[in-house]
């Protein structure tokens, strides 16, 4: 039984597509809204009100919160607190690089609080960033920010998504030195346009991440299965070489605890 805690599947034919592509492996998954559903930067994704349309009338998948920082703040709290309350959110994604902030600034403290009261982990898109109108800017973005979050919110689940790619040695040195920083594998093995560059993409991906489970083997106790699944028309469409990616580096019992156990401890408690 395993969970993907990093997808957009928000209809019926995506969910019947990823239950396809996961060979049914997959039991439970989160889906994931954008903060802005207008906005071109990544398609196809909806707002949170969007979302829970699909995910209140489908038991086996989940919703997170979006917040728009750029929008009043308080306002999102309430009706974020109202969802952690009735349930109908596990968690809660932001999006630096794309609103220009810093993890560790005053108004996403207040987020983690929110968080850390109803005890569900804070989201962040990490690392790389899918900017077709070139407007992202990534030193909002870089993993390295967590860190100072992580510590003045030690009691908040944090998650840095895409293992904060391509900076997974930076991702590993803020996981591995904050205990309640944890990662998801999500969007780091996406389809590229022909199959042979996506079949050196994950290879050449194997190679980074042995280095990194080599100057830090504590790291596979911090990961989680993760996709970003998307639908076959985008290049988010894989699911089984995640799921390869956990086999190949880690022993059974951290594979329980990347395929489900630790999803089931940050998110299902
Ligand atoms: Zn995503």
């Amino acid at each position: 039984m395993m969970i993907d805690i990093h997808t957009h599947v928000f209809s019926e034919h995506l969910w019947n597509t990823y239950q396809k592509k996961s060979k049914k492996l997959v039991s439970k998954i989160i889906s994931i809204p954008y903060f802005n559903k207008e906005s071109k930067d990544i398609p196809k994704i909806p707002d949170i009100e969007e979302l829970l349309e699909f995910t209140d009338t489908h038991p086996n998948v989940y919703a997170l919160g979006s917040i728009d920082m750029d929008d009043e703040i308080e306002k999102q709290l309430a009706r974020h607190e109202e969802l952690l309350k009735e349930g109908r959110i596990v968690g809660i994604k932001l999006y630096p690089g794309y609103q220009y902030f810093y993890p560790y600034e005053e108004k996403v403290i207040k987020i983690a609080q929110l968080c850390e009261k109803y005890d569900k982990p804070l989201v962040f898109h990490s690392g790389d960033l899918f900017d077709p109108e070139n407007k992202a800017i990534l030193k909002y973005s870089h993993p390295i920010h967590i860190d100072e979050l992580a510590r003045k919110c030690p009691k908040t689940k944090i998650i840095i998504s895409h293992f904060g790619f391509p900076y997974y040695m930076e991702t590993t040195n803020v996981a591995t030195a904050n205990d309640n920083v944890y990662v998801d594998i999500s969007a780091i093995v996406v389809e590229f346009s022909t199959s042979k560059e996506t079949r050196n993409l994950q290879k050449q991906c194997l190679k980074d991440l042995q280095r990194v489970f080599t100057y830090y083997p504590l790291m596979k106790e911090k990961i989680m299965l993760g996709t970003d699944f998307g639908g076959d028309e985008t290049p988010l469409s894989l699911v089984k070489p995640y799921i390869k990616i956990i086999k190949k580096f880690l022993n059974k019992s951290q594979q329980e605890n990347a395929f489900h156990k630790l999803a089931e401890k940050l998110y299902f408690n």
